[in-house]
């Protein structure tokens, strides 16, 4: 049914982007005491190992967050040792994730890497609930282990359904505050087109709630239309919203010796949010400036943030 394992992309510089977006949000929506509802709509797998065949075949996570990590840490010996054209330290939300992902891990190694479910869970208190969507069936079942591991009880629901179709029956939840993350493959044309179709239903059901879509920035005009069909739903709700985008490289195909052309991989990628916590922007934006510097892959790195509403 599926091809997509995000096994082979775990750690890459789009999830770098995603997860750091995604625990400042998390840990400012945890400074109150008011229960959170997480719903994941597309969790993964949830643990994935950077040492093991899918990332090495890959080499996604020694361009991304091996890269990122301490130069000695010990995971894919391929690993790029990090140009620092940034002098400094990690900007505070870098750091954040950079520390919650060697939580996982013992001393000088990197050998684990949570997907979002555990990166929320890692976060949530225990008046905080967590729904997992995931569909492929390989995934899901791997997901329900790791998620079995956490006894973590009630708190954590795994459910292998479609996350489009059924995610919005939780909003608003009971204490009217939840984070719903939506992130796709996009390995189906449609994906954009629902991705855009959920957010407008969450939005009519749950006009208070953060929503946030992570996408692709590929030369598909289905990529490059959801963020306008984003913030066109938030203009319109009258909601704030904000936009972070990392390019690391060229969109553009390499030329070969054969005439071929060779692709370049997903060079950017961005993240999309809607009633975003108030200090987001400020906090996102020397992060994004040491990712584009950190992870350039070639002299277009970049990063946008926007914000408006
Ligand atoms: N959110 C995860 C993370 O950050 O660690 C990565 C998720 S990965 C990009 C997308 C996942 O969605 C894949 O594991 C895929 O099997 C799953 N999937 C695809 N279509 C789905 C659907 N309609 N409902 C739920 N899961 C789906």
């Amino acid at each position: 049914m599926f091809s997509y394992r995000h096994a082979f992309h775990a750690g890459n510089h789009a999830d770098v982007l995603k997860h750091t977006v995604l625990i400042a949000a998390l840990e400012r929506l945890l400074e109150k005491d008011a229960p959170l509802t997480v719903i994941d709509t597309h969790a993964g797998a949830g643990l994935y190992r950077l040492d093991g065949d899918y990332a090495g075949t890959s080499g996604e996570a020694a361009q991304g967050v091996l890269r990122l990590l301490s130069p000695d840490a010990d995971a894919a010996p391929s690993a790029p040792a990090r140009k620092p054209p940034v002098p400094d330290e990690p900007a505070p939300a870098l750091a954040r994730y950079l520390e919650l992902v060697r939580s996982f891990n013992r001393a000088g190694q990197a050998r684990v890497y949570p997907g979002s479910p555990f990166i929320a869970q890692h976060l949530l208190r225990e008046q905080d609930k967590l729904k997992l969507y995931e569909l492929h069936p390989t995934d899901a079942r791997t997901l329900d282990a790791n998620v079995a591991q956490l006894e973590a009880g009630r708190q954590v629901a795994v459910l292998r359904e479609d996350g489009f179709g059924s995610a919005t029956k939780f909003l608003p939840p009971p204490s009217r505050r939840a984070l719903v993350l939506t992130d796709p493959s996009y390995e189906l044309k449609t994906d954009y087109a629902r991705t855009a179709a959920f957010v407008a239903e969450a939005l009519k059901r749950f006009a208070t709630g953060v929503y946030a879509v992570w996408y692709p920035i590929i030369p598909r005009p289905e990529a490059h239309e959801l963020p306008r069909r984003l913030k066109t739903l938030a203009n319109k709700a009258g909601k704030p919203w904000l936009h972070a985008t990392l390019t690391v490289k060229s969109s553009k195909i390499a030329s070969t010796p054969d005439g071929q052309g060779k692709r370049p991989g997903l060079p950017a990628s961005g993240m999309f949010l809607i009633n975003p916590p108030f200090t987001l922007a400020d906090q996102l934006r020397p992060a994004l400036a040491q990712m584009a510097a950190w992870l350039a892959q070639d002299r277009h790195a970049g990063f946008t943030l926007e914000h408006g509403g």
